[in-house]
Parts: C-alpha cells; structure tokens; sequence
C-alpha cells in the first residue's frame, strides 16, 4: 500500500450561493520515501488538496488514506493524533513559529507534546535538528524576528520534522525567500527528506524549482489533473 492515497478527491467551496469545485476528480498515490510534486498556476487547486489532506477543509467526493486508512472524515481527537505522523512546511514561516517564543521552545514544544522524555534528551533533539538546518545552538534562545526569512523557514521545515513524521505537506515553501535562497532551502529540505526517509507533497506553482525535489510530478489545471509522471520527463517535455 501506498503511504498516501488520495482517490477520486473533489472538493468544494460554498459561500452563500456561489460554488466552487476547486479541486474535481483527483487521484494519486505517494509511496514510502518518495517526494510527489504537485504544481500548477494559482488557483488551479493545490493548496485546497494540501489542506484536505491535513483535515483542513472536508472533501466533497473520495476518499483519502493514509497508511492504509481511511482518513478522510476524522473526527478532531482521532485528527490530532495523526499530527506526529503528517506535518506541514507554510510559505509563511510564522505560520508555525510563534513570535513571541524563543526557537528553543517552539521545537521542543511538539515533543513534549507527542513523544517526551527526560528534559536533557529533549533539549539534546532540539540542539541536533538546529545544527542539521545550519543554525548555531544559541539559536535555541533567539526569537523569529532575529532571523532572516531563509533562516526563518529553516526553522520552520525543523519544526516540521523534529517528530520524525511520515508525510510531510509543503506548501509553496521556499515562494516567499529570495531567489538565491530559495535553491538553498529547496536542497536543504530534499537532503532531510532522504535522511528522515519521509514523503514529501511538495506543492508549487515553479516547475523549475519543483522538478528538483519531485521523484513524479502531478500537474493541476483549474481543479483537474492534467499531467501525471516522472518528474525529469514531465520537466524535460516540450
Ligand atoms: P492554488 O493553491 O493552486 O493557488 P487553491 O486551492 O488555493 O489554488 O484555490 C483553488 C480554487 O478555490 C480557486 O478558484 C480559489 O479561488 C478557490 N478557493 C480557495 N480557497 C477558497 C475559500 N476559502 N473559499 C472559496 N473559494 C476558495
Ligand atoms: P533550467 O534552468 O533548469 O535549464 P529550463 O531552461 O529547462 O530550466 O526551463 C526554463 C523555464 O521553462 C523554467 O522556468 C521552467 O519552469 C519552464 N519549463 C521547463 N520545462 C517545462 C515544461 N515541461 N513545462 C512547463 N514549463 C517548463
């Protein structure tokens, strides 16, 4: 079984009389350890599908499974638990990081939360996974606003993955940061993927900035599938 099935997904969008199918009909599967692309201009679908898959917003028609489990109608206790297994990178870090909590706090918090132990092992995870995403230690101490926007979304993808989970959601994560930094979190990002052996959804509306992350690549168009396929041959094609 695949780690992440989404099949015949559509999801719909309702305020006061107007609709909107946003995404209509989407199927795909991400296996264990692979990074699944998903790319299309705004407004074609994809965050809609990111938040469905993170509970966020209720499908209209499919089903969705994770590791082989219905996950698509979770009630909010059995949703939580999921949340050391599904994490998610936002293109604003402060999405994840509180501004007013010193970086230290914001990465042990999850921990505490999901999977403690003793306070010195706790603070020792936290110091590696800084080190990992090439901040100093005294950075555990700092607050966001003392970082700049790259080091902010590192923080951010540390965040993500300090619990070791097996999905990992990321939502136009490097579309904010300056050009010259955005291929330094993008390798970054695919380094920790290939150690942590997570998957990766790795959403954007950059082909060129996505097919260097993706194993496949899935292309959206005003809610549907267009494209589907290996990512060096879909970036190749004319
Ligand atoms: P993308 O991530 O590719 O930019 P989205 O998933 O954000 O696309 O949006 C898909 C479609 O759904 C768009 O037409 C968008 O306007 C619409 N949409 C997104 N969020 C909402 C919402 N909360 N309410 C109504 N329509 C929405
Ligand atoms: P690179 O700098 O990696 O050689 P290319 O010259 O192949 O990039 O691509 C230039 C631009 O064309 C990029 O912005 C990329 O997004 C776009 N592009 C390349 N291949 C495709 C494709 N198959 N479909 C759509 N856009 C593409």
């Amino acid at each position: 079984t695949p780690l992440l099935d989404v099949d015949d997904l559509s999801v719909e969008y309702r305020r006061g009389r107007k609709r909107t199918m946003a995404v209509r009909d989407v199927s795909f599967t991400i296996g264990e350890g692979e990074t699944l692309g998903l790319v299309g201009e705004s407004g074609s679908g994809k965050s809609t599908i990111g938040k469905a898959i993170l509970g966020l917003v209720a499908a209209h028609r499919g089903t969705i499974r994770f590791a082989g489990r219905d996950i698509t109608h979770l009630p909010r206790t059995e949703r939580n638990a999921l949340t050391s297994d599904i994490q998610v990178v936002y293109q604003d870090p402060y999405s994840s990081l509180d501004p007013t909590k010193p970086i230290g706090y914001t990465l042990a918090e999850p921990i505490q939360v999901h999977d403690p132990g003793p306070r010195e092992q706790v603070a020792e995870r936290v110091l590696a996974m800084l080190r990992r995403v090439g901040l100093g230690e005294d950075a555990a101490t700092r607050y966001p606003a003392q970082f700049s926007g790259g080091q902010r979304q590192r923080i951010a993808v540390a965040r993500a993955l300090i619990l070791s989970p097996k999905l990992v959601v990321c939502d136009e994560p490097v579309s904010a940061l300056d050009l010259s930094i955005q291929a330094e979190v993008i390798n970054l990002m695919a380094g920790l993927q290939r150690e942590s052996g997570a998957s990766f959804l790795f959403i954007s509306h950059d082909l060129s900035i996505v097919h260097h992350i993706s194993d496949r690549l899935v292309v959206l168009k005003d809610g549907q599938i267009v494209e589907q396929g290996d990512a060096a041959e879909i970036y190749r094609a004319p």
